[in-house]
């Protein structure tokens, strides 16, 4: 196999997969210790009506914006059992290599370029 572009391979893919994890993780960490102090502020009722829905909006935000996190890192958790067996980069349409170049950019891809699009189409 040769490389696509300087310093670029699987196991450069693969270290961007671990480092793209641990980040992700981090941030949903963060964001559901943040979480858990509004709620705790909301709980001990020192604010009112008002507040109550402020804080209520902001948790339900937080709670969209973790979600997103979450389901990011099924993906990341997918692409690294791939990696792991040997599969990541195969597309899971035709078979083909993902290019390295679009693995850089999306890690998880499960499917090159044109396969994605009609995948994207039928779903
Ligand atoms: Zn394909």
């Amino acid at each position: 196999m040769t490389a696509v572009a300087e310093g670029l391979d699987m196991a450069a893919i693969g270290r961007l997969l671990r480092q793209r994890y641990a980040d992700t993780a981090g941030q949903v960490g963060r964001l559901r210790a943040q979480t858990a102090s509004v709620l705790g502020a909301h709980d001990a009722g020192s604010g009112d009506a008002a507040d109550a829905g402020t804080m209520a909006l902001e948790t339900a935000e937080q709670a969209m914006v973790t979600t997103a996190l979450q389901e990011q890192l099924v993906r990341l958790q997918a692409a690294l059992d791939r990696l792991d067996a040997g599969t990541l980069g195969v597309c899971g349409r035709c078979g083909e290599q993902v290019p390295l170049t679009r693995l850089q950019v999306m890690p998880w891809a499960t499917h090159c370029v044109p396969c994605q699009s009609i995948v994207d189409r039928y779903r």
